[in-house]
């Protein structure tokens, strides 16, 4: 299985600040994408092959809305690239790791998108990525 460090997600209180301070800190150009089945709006930008996710919840019945209450803002999770989502998690279940996401879902970009509980991978929430690639 081939894996790559897609991105790295960080929850925010306020998605145009967020992005304001990146762009001016690091230089950087930010894509926004609302995610409406996820309640989100995210905003990314390129780090080397990798990019980093800044995520904003757009109703309280996000997940990531119950993070910011709890923990507030900061690190959220790691992604990593798979060529194959359902093999990685299918290995993740032989491995007896608990899935967020028993299957793949429609994340951004069009890629889809799994999930795996942060107990199971020693506190970090890691998500699978399969891209789609154009013809
Ligand atoms: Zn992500």
């Amino acid at each position: 299985m081939q894996l790559k460090l897609d991105h790295v997600g960080i929850v925010v209180h306020d998605l145009d600040r967020a992005i304001a301070t990146y762009e001016a800190a690091l230089g950087v150009q930010c894509e926004r994408e609302l995610l409406p089945e996820r309640h989100l709006e995210v905003a990314f930008f390129a780090a080397g092959e990798s990019r980093i996710e800044l995520i904003t919840p757009t109703s309280p019945e996000s997940a990531v809305s119950r993070f910011l209450e709890k923990r507030g803002e900061g690190l959220h999770h790691l992604a990593y690239e798979v060529d194959d989502i359902a093999a990685a998690l299918e290995r993740a279940r032989q491995a007896g790791l608990r899935l967020i996401d028993q299957e793949a879902r429609p994340g951004a970009h069009g890629a889809v998108v799994a999930f795996v509980h942060p107990a199971s991978l020693h506190g970090v929430l890691t998500e699978f990525v399969q891209k789609v690639h154009p013809h």
